[in-house]
């Protein structure tokens, strides 16, 4: 298809080896139709589409037509599933190359629900309409409240159906990332022993993504420490908003520190540090209060990989990664006190603070309180009174936050503005998630895009936001799904 859309392909990933990848088109589809587009991240990456028409957006966004300049390609990845390694691979992605924006950003734009490639394995390439605008839905709002994580562009109807436990209309999602590169992308390489395969992929992770280490004297380690660092705030931000990623697999961890893959995931209602909404995880390997233990685990899966790279002599290699996996958690507890200080609104360091924070969460577990809105209540910005305030023992925690709050020269003005930067006032709450998905699936997108519209902007007070703040019956029993 001719480029008349100003994409900027420059597609490095497809020039390494094919140890990496397997080229591969996008399978062509019966029907395609345009389900939703990303106006304003159209935008951000200079892409203009003005120029081609509706049949035309379609064809594009399910891989009928493939833009002049791209070099589809399905990448090869492997990845510890609940624990278990496996040789896994996009299955039913494919990414159709590297933009780069005006200002030389690279970004991947891949196709998720494609169809088969070499690595599909049992699956049929492809994924439904339903989990393909989830992930659109949850992405765009993790991206809103300030999160890494990959992006939506588009979504497309292929006119196809798949056959899940019911047959369901088929779609495409159009998927913007850094990269795609994952802890299990090294894994891949490092299971098949050749150190040149290793060094190339290690180079070209630095090379894209943290140039500045180019000159230090141990990449390898440096690059572990920086990993864990971003891995950290990630987890902490998921921690900050109560997001459950739902599959934390090492193949669903990228090397850039964007959050990816959402397919169980969703946010906390009631605080319960247990919660797990993913049908599969039995065990609740990745319950909410779990995140940061299987972050660690994942990123020493990571270490081990870098092993060859770190010494020549393995033992060093060895001990000098495990001393940095070792720093976790020292690292976490510091940095996520000062996120809950942050959305409690206070200033400097003390002791006691916290006590005053795990006495909060006790208090909300006990009480069974809604995580987001509790903070909403500390902000005087509740959707609705809720009597569960008034319990006693809530009231007496309040004034020891409030005499808390009178330190470091704090002011209303200073923890009002800190408190509204870190606490939301609305998340994707599961039932409207559902409710939108329900009517997407009958044609009606009216609610989704309203629902977009106040994911858009969560930090704010906006008119009519209340009915998407409360939360309604019991969702104790809300489960979602993998392998969508
Ligand atoms: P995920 O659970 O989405 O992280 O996927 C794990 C692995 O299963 C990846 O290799 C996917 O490409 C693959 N996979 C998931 N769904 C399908 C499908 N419908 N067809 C082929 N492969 C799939
Ligand atoms: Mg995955």
């Amino acid at each position: 298809m001719k480029n008349n859309m100003n994409w900027n392909f420059d597609n490095s990933y497809s020039r390494l080896s094919n140890a990496f990848k397997e080229h591969i088109k996008p399978i062509a589809v019966k029907n395609p139709e345009l389900v939703l587009m990303n106006e304003d991240l159209v935008e951000e990456l200079n892409l203009d589409f003005s120029k081609i028409n509706k049949n035309e957006l379609a064809a594009l966004f399910t891989g009928n037509i493939l833009p002049e300049g791209s070099n589809t390609i399905a990448q090869a990845y492997a990845g510890h599933q609940f624990g278990h390694f496996t040789m896994l691979g996009d299955g039913r992605a494919v990414l159709i190359g590297e933009h780069l924006t005006r200002n030389n950003k690279r970004y991947d734009i891949q196709f998720k629900g494609s169809g088969k490639t070499a690595f599909s394995r049992n699956g049929d390439g492809r994924a439904a309409l339903g989990p393909m605008l989830r992930e659109y839905i949850i992405s765009e709002a993790m991206h809103k409240l300030g999160i890494p994580t990959t992006r939506s562009l588009a979504v497309a109807k292929t006119g196809e159906k798949v056959i899940r436990d019911t047959p369901l209309q088929g779609a495409v999602l159009t998927r913007i990332a850094l990269s795609h590169i994952r802890v299990g992308t090294f894994q891949y390489i490092a299971a098949r022993e050749k150190k040149d395969e290793l060094e190339t992929l290690f180079n070209y992770v630095i090379q894209r993504h943290y140039p500045e280490l180019e000159n230090s004297k141990n990449k390898a380690l440096d690059l572990l420490t920086v990993l864990i660092d971003k891995q950290i705030d990630l987890v902490i931000n998921w921690m900050r908003v109560g997001f459950i990623h739902g599959v934390m697999n090492t193949d669903n961890m990228t090397v850039s520190g964007e959050t990816i893959d959402y397919g169980p995931c969703a946010f906390m209602n009631t605080y319960d540090p247990k919660t797990v909404f993913s049908s599969i995880d039995r065990f609740g390997r990745y319950a909410y209060y779990n995140q940061p233990n299987i972050t660690k685990w994942n990123l020493a899966r990571f270490a081990e990989c870098l092993i060859p790279l770190i010494d020549k002599d393995e033992n060093k290699a060895i001990h000098k990664a495990t001393e940095i996996i070792n720093s976790f958690g020292n690292k976490y507890e510091k940095k996520w006190l000062d996120m809950m200080r942050n959305k409690l609104g206070l200033l400097g360091k003390e002791e006691r603070d916290k006590s005053l924070i795990l006495d909060l969460l006790t208090w909300m577990h006990e009480k069974k309180a809604d995580y987001t809105n509790t903070f909403c209540h500390l902000m005087e910005l509740e959707p609705e009174k809720n009597r569960i305030f008034e319990d006693m023992e809530f009231l007496n925690w309040k004034l020891r936050w409030k005499e808390r709050l009178k330190t470091f020269n704090n002011s209303p003005k200073k923890y009002e503005k800190l408190m509204r930067s870190f606490n939301p006032l609305v998340i994707p709450r599961n039932h409207k998630v559902e409710e939108v998905l329900n009517e997407a699936n009958t044609d009606n997108l009216e609610p989704l895009r309203s629902f977009l519209e106040v994911l858009s902007d969560p930090y704010n007070i906006k008119k009519n936001i209340s009915k998407y703040q409360i939360v309604t019956g019991d969702e104790k029993g809300y489960q979602t799904f993998c392998g969508t």
